[in-house]
């Protein structure tokens, strides 16, 4: 290592109370007040309810903090974020106007070799890969580390499997950092164990068809090509098995998925002592899923799930939502063009499309109730001028 490039702790006493200043931004008075009022809005005929958990996790606060502070303490320095420090595009672009640079997560761009030793380059909560911080500290820039210990604690559970000879099973989206990172950590620490990164039902059908014997090889390796370890045979390498998870991930889904694999195993050997099972989705994401299990207990009318479209467990509330009352995923409020359309994010097609409102919600007149939640890298501030919005678009 050099430098000795431990990374360094940028949250100190000097610059924590300019710091808190940063982060009030995010802060809502409305949002506070709603809370305050059991989480619930009234205005003539329109009720909003806001879910019993939603936005701001504390893993994405500590990140955002820890980054406010790398700028406060080293205003003269080059920083360098790798990708986004969260998903959420607000918070990134505030971030942006800070200074901060940005690298990719391709190691082979020509940024990474233009690095000098005394940049910053601050890790996002999801974490890097075992690769890219073994780069980065040979390059021996001063290294900052925001990754969420939810993250960590994945990653010791996957080198816990790679030291026993356990093979992961990852469920979660193979180009999102956070599995890369997971992925990469599963190697161990001889570097030569094995994972395959699963991310719907039907994936997981797979696996456990082909662990029951019931599959091909040849098909079964082109399927997981781009999703499996270098020189990974599913005739070797899923004999034991254990299940870790994306922190962000459905948690219904993935109790299925563990059960699956688990029946699997218990189909092949008569029992299930080769298979180890390991819940990994982190509270926050538990919470604000079960929280918005609750609300759409409720008559709504409608319901919003802001947040950015890249973010994992935002995703997950809206495919919640959408399956039981009609449901729009925005980014902002400048999602509301007016009051007949909105800008939404369509999960199916993983594009934003312009769709029409349904009149109750933007006719002052009638009686509607509007749910609305958030991710946990969507900030309170966000919330309220979507609630704003809502309001001037229903009186105007
Ligand atoms: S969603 Fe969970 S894993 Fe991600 S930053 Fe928040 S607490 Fe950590």
């Amino acid at each position: 290592m050099k430098n000795g490039n431990k990374p360094i702790n940028v949250r100190r006493p000097e610059v924590m109370e300019q710091v808190q200043a940063d982060v009030a931004q995010y802060r809502s008075s409305l949002v506070e007040s709603i809370i305050a009022s059991g989480n619930v809005f009234r205005q003539g005929k329109l009720q909003i309810s806001l879910a019993s958990a939603f936005g701001f996790c504390d893993g994405v606060k500590r990140a955002i903090e820890i980054a406010y502070a790398t700028c406060r303490l080293f205003p003269d320095k080059r920083i360098w974020l790798i990708g986004e420090i969260i998903h959420n595009p607000e918070v990134n672009a505030r971030l942006d106007a800070m200074g901060l640079l940005h690298l990719p997560w391709n190691l082979s761009d020509e940024r990474y070799a233009g690095l000098r030793s005394e940049d910053i380059v601050i890790m996002p909560a999801f974490g890097v890969s075992v690769q890219m911080r073994e780069f980065l500290e040979a390059k021996g820039v001063q290294l900052v580390d925001s990754t969420c210990g939810n993250v960590v604690k994945v990653w010791h559970r996957v080198r816990n499997y790679a030291r026993k000879g356990i093979t992961s099973i990852i469920h979660g989206k193979v180009r999102h950092e956070e599995s890369i990172a997971t992925a990469s950590h599963s190697r161990g620490d001889d570097g030569l164990g094995h994972f395959i990164v699963i991310f719907s039902e039907d994936d997981a059908r797979a696996v456990a068809d082909y662990i029951e014997g019931k599959g091909d090889r040849d098909i079964f390796l082109e399927r997981f090509k781009d999703c499996t370890s270098p020189g990974f045979d599913p005739n070797l390498h899923l004999l034991n098995v254990g299940v870790a998870n994306q922190t962000t991930m459905l948690k219904d889904e993935t109790a299925k998925i563990q059960q699956m694999i688990r029946e699997a195993v218990e189909k092949r050997d008569g029992n299930a002592e080769r298979c180890y099972l390991f819940d990994t989705i982190c509270g926050a994401t538990q919470d604000r899923q079960n929280a918005l299990y609750e609300l759409l207990d409720k008559p709504l009318d409608a319901m919003f799930i802001v947040g950015g479209y890249n973010s994992s467990n935002t995703t997950h509330l809206a495919h919640i939502a959408s399956l039981r009352v009609p449901t729009f995923f925005i980014k902002s409020a400048d999602c509301l063009l007016d009051k007949e359309k909105i800008q939404c994010f369509d999960l199916v097609t993983k594009c934003e499309h312009i769709c029409q409102l349904p009149p109750a919600l933007m006719h002052p007149a009638m009686q509607c109730h509007i749910g609305i939640t958030a991710g946990a890298s969507c900030p309170d501030n966000v919330i309220e001028q979507v609630i704003s919005r809502l309001l001037s678009l229903r009186q105007g």
